[in-house]
């Protein structure tokens, strides 16, 4: 896709990095609010910075693998530098809502904020919000599984995370959304 000096737009790095899915649910990193920045260096390198969604996702070195070869399918032997930015804080909220239209018909659930700021999960399959928190433990760490006690479905939530709790997520101590 012609030499290798080109300049790259923002809008074309980003259009393909929406082909890179997550790896634990089929949305795009981009509609997941992973992606922090990304544009072309002046050495001509591609440059994309991720936010990542928890302190130490396994996940983490398999997108970057992802992103790294995905750009390099598209722009040709391009440098690509890819980091994740450890210090910035991703929250649900950065999720599109293309992405929580692709998490529900997956079966994830993502938490929304009320009118009065407070936090309501739906049910993903029938919006109903008679639902409680069966197990804090998914399928990933940043997913607990709750019950609809209107349609009796299981279903997961995508966990929100704020600052300063990640650090203790993995001793799966702090729960982050309870019932009201
Ligand atoms: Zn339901």
């Amino acid at each position: 896709m012609g030499a290798h000096n080109e300049p790259l737009s923002r809008e074309q790095i980003l259009a393909v990095l929406r082909d890179v899915e997550d790896p634990e649910a089929p949305v795009s990193i981009v509609d997941l609010g992973l992606v922090a920045n990304c544009g072309m260096a002046t050495d001509g390198a591609i440059e994309v910075e991720l936010i990542p969604t928890r302190a130490g996702c396994p996940a983490r070195e398999f997108i970057r693998f992802l992103v790294e070869k995905r750009l390099k399918v598209a722009f040709g032997e391009r440098q690509v530098r890819c980091r994740w930015l450890d210090a910035a804080a991703w929250s649900t909220e950065r999720i599109s809502p293309e992405g929580r239209r692709r998490l529900r018909e997956y079966g994830i659930a993502v938490p929304e904020l009320d009118s009065d700021g407070r936090r309501r999960l739906r049910c993903p399959y029938c919006d109903s919000a008679n639902v409680r928190q069966e197990s804090p433990f998914g399928t990933s760490v940043c997913r607990a599984i709750w019950y609809c006690d209107s349609c009796r479905n299981p279903f997961e939530e995508m966990r929100w995370l704020e600052e300063g709790l990640a650090s203790h997520f993995h001793q799966q101590e702090v729960r982050l959304w309870t019932n009201p």
